[in-house]
């Protein structure tokens, strides 16, 4: 993208509207825009942040044998009617009608609707199991909106619900699902910490909720920081193996981790003092296995191996992806801007041109920039050079490359990493090859 057409709104200043730094700089970096009390638009950089955020959570729930749908925002009250949630579920439902006095409602949540496609489909144990999720808009009447997209009413999520034959493989699944969560945290460069959460009527550890650390969380945490050190993407799990998933689950649960609605000051006191980890968290996940409490209440069986129906166990699990922007700038900012995970940025790297119309500057940045221009931000504004390098620090992108006139002629450049602010001099193909 060039910046000079590009449509990426910068602020110099502060808006008054934002209380913590994620809203303060995704308005300023030119990412969002509020169009309604709790409801954005995502402008162009934004865009790409978010669809970075989904494609990795997809990858993820595909590798575990989940299968992408798309369900309408819009849902018939009277699914709702059936599971007895309609009234239950209070005013943070949106309501509405349409011209013929129906009622319909914008979905907060999913699961009357997939356990209604499910029943209309599944008719025998054989096809189970069966893990569905998608990546979409869900509405939220939220008493106070906040925090910019880390609390709004309308958010994207990724939503997955299960449908198992028993209780034993009901939990083989919210297992898998679990490392599906962790390896994604892992490759979006937060550390997101499973922690024990209320599991309802069903009782056990089957909830977790993931946690990421910052001082603008709405819940407290106590962890053991050995959570944190643990490589997920290379170890190796087979997923078929039910011991393997116990294994990896008496792993991740024996090392201590809670909110503060769950914390037990005894278990703490056994974590060894240096590891202990103590400060507020935004929940980015929510994990859950509830067994039939819609199949049963929806009316919806499948026939069992001796030929009697039987309600199939469930499970959901949700990603606030919209969330996700927000709480990993709350996680990785400093007082310039954003840093972005090199997973997540919108744009690779920054070039930016000290002086446009020098025809060393052109050319050089010319060459860069045509090397991947859909991955690639140009700085080819006839801004001021200290406008340009203020910009690509809010920005976050994880590169500068710098190009001034006597480096240029030189044929050197330099390559700023926004992370650390180490910058070294080097040749346009070695900057290339840097950032990857
Ligand atoms: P919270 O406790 O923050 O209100 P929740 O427990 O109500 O969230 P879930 O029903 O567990 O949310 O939904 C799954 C995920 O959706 C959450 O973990 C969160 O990341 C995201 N989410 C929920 N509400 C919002 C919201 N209002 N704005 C943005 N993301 C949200
Ligand atoms: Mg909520
Ligand atoms: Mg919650
Ligand atoms: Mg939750």
């Amino acid at each position: 993208m060039r910046l000079s057409r590009g449509f990426l709104p910068t602020l110099k200043e502060n808006p008054a509207e934002a209380q913590i730094a994620s809203h303060r700089l995704m308005l300023r970096a030119g990412l969002i825009r509020q169009t309604a009390a709790g409801i954005y638009a995502w402008l162009p950089a934004g865009l790409r942040v978010l669809r970075n955020i989904a494609q990795i959570v997809r990858e993820e729930q595909d590798a575990i044998g989940a299968q992408e749908v798309l369900m309408p925002t819009l849902q018939p009250a009277e699914l709702w009617r059936r599971s007895g949630r309609y009234e239950a579920y209070g005013p943070e439902m949106l309501r509405l009608t349409d011209r013929h006095e129906r009622d319909l409602l914008y979905g907060p949540t999913n699961e009357e609707m997939i356990t209604d496609l499910f029943g209309q489909s599944v008719r025998s144990y054989r096809e189970l199991p069966q893990v569905l999720y998608q990546i979409h808009w869900k509405f939220r009447d939220e008493v106070r909106p906040r925090f910019g997209v880390m609390r709004g009413r309308e958010f994207l999520m990724k939503d997955a619900y299960s449908f198992d034959t028993d209780p034993e493989a009901a939990v083989a699944t919210y297992r898998r699902m679990l490392l599906a969560y962790l390896r994604t945290f892992q490759r979006l460069g937060v550390a997101a910490i499973p922690m024990v959460a209320d599991a309802g009527p069903i009782g056990g550890n089957h909830s977790h909720e993931f946690i990421i650390l910052a001082p603008t969380g709405e819940s407290g945490v106590f962890y053991d920081g050995g959570l944190e050190e643990q490589d997920w993407l290379s170890s190796e799990i087979d997923l078929a193996d039910r011991e393997a998933l116990a294994g990896f689950f008496t792993r991740v649960t024996s090392l201590y981790a809670a909110t503060d609605e769950k914390h037990d000051e005894a278990a703490w006191a056994e974590v060894p003092a240096d590891r202990r980890r103590e400060g507020r968290g935004i929940e980015v996940g929510h994990i859950f296995y509830f067994g039939t409490k819609y199949t049963e209440s929806m009316g919806i069986s499948v026939s069992g191996a001796d030929g009697a129906p039987f309600h199939p166990e469930m499970g959901s699990y949700g990603i606030g992806v919209s969330r996700l922007a927000g709480a990993i700038i709350e996680a990785s900012h400093d007082e310039a801007g954003i840093i972005w995970p090199d997973a997540v940025a919108p744009y690779k790297a920054a070039i930016l041109n000290l002086k446009p119309g020098d025809a060393g500057c052109d050319a050089l940045c010319e060459r860069l920039y045509g090397a991947s221009p859909d991955a690639l931000l140009l700085d080819d504004r006839s801004e001021r050079a200290g406008v340009k390098f203020n910009d690509a620090d809010l920005m976050g992108h994880p590169w500068q490359v710098i190009v001034g006139p006597r480096g240029a002629a030189a044929g050197r450049v330099e390559l700023k990493r926004r992370a650390t602010g180490e910058r070294v001099e080097l040749s346009p193909e070695e900057a290339l090859e840097r950032i990857g």
